[in-house]
């Protein structure tokens, strides 16, 4: 048996029940280091491997290999494992090891996940547990940009930006900043200036350190935003052209007061 299992932002009241059930009937648990030290406090006698960021393809391999030999894995991923997390890795890699990257035809797809039972548990994402310590920023519509170019191209990224500034969303980013590249949080302020649609005192705010110790929280303009000192532990947000500030909430007005 494998499971993905998304265990939300990291306390043990932020993760479901299944994911819960899951974790105490696995022989072991697999993931990135951060995660996996999260969850070794509630469950310390399980067999651990954890792999640093980089390794995600090895991290899985060793999942499905450990899954064939019979083994209950559960590959443990912040959040939901199925945003920027393992979940579609492991669909795509037990896909190519059955029959080949060319040939993984669309029907042939559930058979071959079935051959390991693979399960996959959602988990509260952090676009959604840091929006709960804000007030309610994406009530309304809202997209959700990753500003990692690890994997996606800056280019990529900034036309996405301009896409969700034109279309007047609320904006969720994940990966604002990290040590390798702590300027991009900024840029991406700059790209949402420059588009032509977002004002410098547009609403946002950013979360740090969700759901765990050291959680911390501050709501701003876009203009404070450019300066803010983000890390790969927070999560931002900014507002759409409804967005308000209220008092200590960050709201997006759904319109049900216009309506009544
Ligand atoms: N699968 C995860 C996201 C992984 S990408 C999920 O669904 O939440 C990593 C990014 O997620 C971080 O850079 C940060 O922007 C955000 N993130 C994940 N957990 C967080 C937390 N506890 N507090 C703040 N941001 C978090």
């Amino acid at each position: 048996m494998l499971t993905i299992a998304g265990i939300g932002p990291g306390k043990r009241e932020g993760m479901t029940e299944e994911v819960l059930l899951a974790l105490a009937q696995c022989d072991c648990i697999v993931g990135y280091t951060v995660y996996t030290e999260l969850v070794r406090a509630l469950f310390p006698d399980k067999e651990y491997y954890a792999t640093p960021m980089t390794q995600e393809t090895e991290r899985c391999l060793w999942a499905i290999g450990q899954a064939r030999a019979g083994r209950d894995v559960v590959v443990v991923c912040g959040g939901d494992g199925g945003v920027y997390g393992m979940a579609g890795l492991v669909c795509e890699l037990l896909a190519s090891a059955s029959c080949g990257e060319d040939t993984a035809a669309d029907g042939e797809w559930g058979g071959l996940t079935d051959s390991v039972g693979l399960r996959i548990l959602p988990g509260v994402t952090a676009a959604l547990s840091g929006a709960a310590v804000l007030g309610a920023p994406l009530a309304h519509d809202f997209a959700v940009i990753s500003l990692s170019d690890r994997l996606t191209p800056w280019e990529c990224i900034e036309r996405r930006l301009q896409a969700a500034a034109m279309g007047d969303f609320a904006i969720c980013l994940y990966n604002p900043a990290s040590k390798g590249r702590p300027e991009h949080l900024r840029r991406a302020c700059d790209v949402l200036l420059h588009s032509g649609y977002v004002e410098a005192d547009r609403i946002c705010g950013a979360v740090r350190n969700i759901g765990r110790e050291g959680q911390e929280q501050r709501i701003m303009t876009l203009g404070e935003l450019r300066d803010h000192p983000a890390d790969m532990f927070t999560t931002v947000y900014v507002g759409s052209s409804r967005t308000l500030r209220l008092g200590k909430y960050m709201v997006t007005p759904r319109g049900y007061r216009r309506s009544s």
